[in-house]
């Protein structure tokens, strides 16, 4: 199994008691084919960076809208932090 550390995880809820949602800023880097009119055409290759260090990056609510630092367990798994607002 390998996972005999892992306490059992529970994704993390807002105090209303819906589910928190990661609420990221990404960059997407886009490589394109150029077109015979030299244009930007169809996407080749998209990649998607994001990291803790952007400027958005916590945990909100879908329903009452708190927002939340993002925090980690034992195991680097995703739980809620402070409440921001
Ligand atoms: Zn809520």
């Amino acid at each position: 199994m390998g996972k005999k550390d892992m306490s059992k995880y529970y994704k993390p809820k807002c105090t209303c008691g819906a589910l928190l949602v990661l609420n990221t800023q990404e960059i997407w880097n886009c490589i394109r084919r150029i077109t015979q009119d030299g244009d930007a055409g169809n996407l080749i290759q998209r990649q998607t960076n994001w990291d803790e260090d952007m400027p958005t990056f916590n945990l909100s609510c879908p329903k009452c809208d708190k927002r939340y630092n993002v925090d980690y367990d034992d195991s680097n798994r995703i739980i809620r932090g402070e409440k921001i607002n």
